[in-house]
């Protein structure tokens, strides 16, 4: 009787988009069904209420970030995360977005997360593996790697989106480096105030960033500086 469920993960879960949808977060279908696929509550570590639009804590001194963030970016990134394309999530924590980029991009794509911290690296495989998009983790379309997220990850570079999930001071250059001519960065900057900037590189190479609006993240630092919180 699963398929009728009305308590179930999957229903929790659409309910949280529709509220997103009814908010104006959410706009396009696009995203909508990302969303519905990729259930949060695998992605949520147990004892945190999943679908409720807030960050909640992941250990580490990191977040997952609130379903409005979550759709907020994607919104912002959608035409760069079409089918074939290359996504780079930095900060990747829990692995959700990493895991919407991989559904979007596809088998022929490419979706890679970078996260400095290897316990989460290795609980974001897991996660991952029960989600929608686990037979991209076995084909390799989709893969999480521990690594310093401020340096990139130039094996898969071009990448036409570039999502960072932690609040950098400033852009790092290597991350601008690494953005494809036409591609797209969201990125949080700044320290106590911080706004989400959009950078959109030009097809002439040029780089052109806007803020879209003012968030709090955390911060975009080394290992041991989160470890011993900041
Ligand atoms: N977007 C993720 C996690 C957001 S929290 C999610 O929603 O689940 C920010 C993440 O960035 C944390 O997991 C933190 O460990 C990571 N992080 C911070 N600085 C980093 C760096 N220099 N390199 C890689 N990851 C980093």
């Amino acid at each position: 009787m699963e398929h009728y469920g009305t308590s179930g993960s999957v229903d929790k879960n659409k309910a949280m988009v529709e509220y997103l949808q009814q908010y104006g977060i959410i706009r396009s279908k696009k995203v909508a069904e990302v969303m519905e696929a990729i259930d949060r509550g695998l992605f949520v570590p147990g004892g945190s209420p999943p679908y409720v639009d807030s960050p909640m804590q992941i250990g580490y001194n990191a977040t997952i970030s609130a379903p409005h963030m979550h759709a907020t970016c994607l919104e912002l990134l959608k035409e760069h995360l079409q089918p074939g394309m290359h996504a780079l999530d930095v900060g990747s924590g829990t692995g959700y977005l990493t895991a919407c980029f991989a559904m979007m991009v596809g088998p022929q794509g490419r979706a890679v997360g970078v996260e400095h911290i290897p316990e989460l690296v290795t609980s974001s495989i897991e996660n991952i593996k029960k989600s929608a998009v686990a037979s991209l983790l076995n084909e390799g379309s989709l893969s999480v790697h521990v690594a310093d997220g401020r340096l990139g990850w130039p094996d898969l570079a071009p990448y036409d989106a570039i999502h960072v999930g932690a609040a950098a001071p400033e852009i790092p250059q290597p991350l601008i480096e690494q953005l494809k001519p036409g591609g797209r960065m969201v990125i949080p900057v700044g320290t106590v105030f911080q706004d989400l900037k959009v950078v959109d590189k030009k097809l002439d190479g040029s780089v052109k960033i806007r803020s879209e609006t003012s968030v709090r993240y955390v911060p975009l630092t080394s290992r041991a500086a989160q470890l011993h919180n900041y």
